[in-house]
């Protein structure tokens, strides 16, 4: 029911997004991937998805702070794919710091790449999926979409927000064959958490184990780490038959952290 269809994921060179991609393309599904990085090591990338899964695999490399490359990325995709059925948007970045020292610059950059670029990736969409009366969009938010940590204003921030924009578009296509779902992750032990672990250590005055272990897996009651694996067969699940009836929602995947 997937094989040939074609899937976009935002900030798919790494992470949890590159693991969402290649989920897809073990389905079939033809792949643009997007995101920062040496040319040399995405290429790589790129061709080893396409050989190994036999799927199409594009690479653009739009940068999610610009509009204007976003616009050129889903041209591209419906020119060169012939459509976007399956969107996932999960670029993402993370800066850690008091409100008062919080660079206005890392602001704006983190609530452009994780909320902004959303908007403009769907609104370049919708229409497409609407033709065919089928489409997923699948937002990669984070526990942060429904709690908070201090220090992190601008990533709650964005994720909270790309919560209500994944239920208002929701609703604005219900009827039409799309869902459109968050998936909030915990703490998946990505390039993006090893980076903030050393901000993070010197905000709290911690050492890197204590802050492993006692702020970020402190959050989690199972004690471990998220995986990608796990995130990456959650996606593949919404783009089920199955899950044609989840849509306006979110689906943790936090080992109990928004229980608390
Ligand atoms: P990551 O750093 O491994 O991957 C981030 C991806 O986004 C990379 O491909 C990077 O190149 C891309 N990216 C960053 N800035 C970009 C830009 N300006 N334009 C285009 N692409 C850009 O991190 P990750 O942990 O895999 O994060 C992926 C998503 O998952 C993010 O939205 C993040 O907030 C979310 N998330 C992560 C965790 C976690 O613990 N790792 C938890 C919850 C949610």
């Amino acid at each position: 029911m997937l094989k040939g269809k074609n899937a976009l994921v935002t900030g798919s060179t790494s992470g949890i997004g590159l693991g969402i991609a290649e989920k897809l393309a073990n389905e079939g599904i033809n792949l643009v991937i997007n995101g920062l990085g040496d040319a040399k090591e995405i290429e790589v990338i790129r061709a080893s998805l396409a050989s190994k899964y036999g799927v199409t695999v594009l690479y653009d490399p739009a940068d999610m702070t610009q509009p204007d490359q976003i616009e050129c990325m889903m041209k591209k995709a419906m020119t060169q794919l012939g459509g976007v059925d399956i969107l996932v948007n999960n670029a993402g970045i993370q800066h850690v710091a008091p409100v008062e020292e919080f660079p206005a610059s890392k602001w704006d950059a983190i609530i452009a790449i994780n909320l902004s670029s959303a908007f403009h990736t769907t609104r370049m969409a919708v229409s497409y999926m609407k033709s065919k009366g089928w489409g997923r969009i699948i937002n990669v938010a984070s526990a942060h979409a429904l709690v908070a940590s201090p220090f992190k204003s601008a990533y709650v921030a964005s994720k909270h927000g790309i919560l209500g924009f994944t239920k208002t578009i929701a609703l604005e296509v219900a009827t039409k064959g799309v869902t459109v779902n968050a998936i909030c992750p915990g703490y998946v032990l990505t390039a993006l958490v090893e980076r903030q672990i050393p901000d993070t250590a010197k905000v709290r005055g911690m050492t890197i184990e204590q802050v492993k272990q006692e702020v970020l897996l402190a959050a989690q009651p199972t004690k471990q780490f998220v995986t990608v694996e796990q995130v990456a067969s959650c996606a593949l699940f919404l783009c089920s038959d199955a899950a044609a009836s989840i849509t306006g929602t979110h689906i943790s995947i936090d080992g109990g952290w928004s229980a608390h």
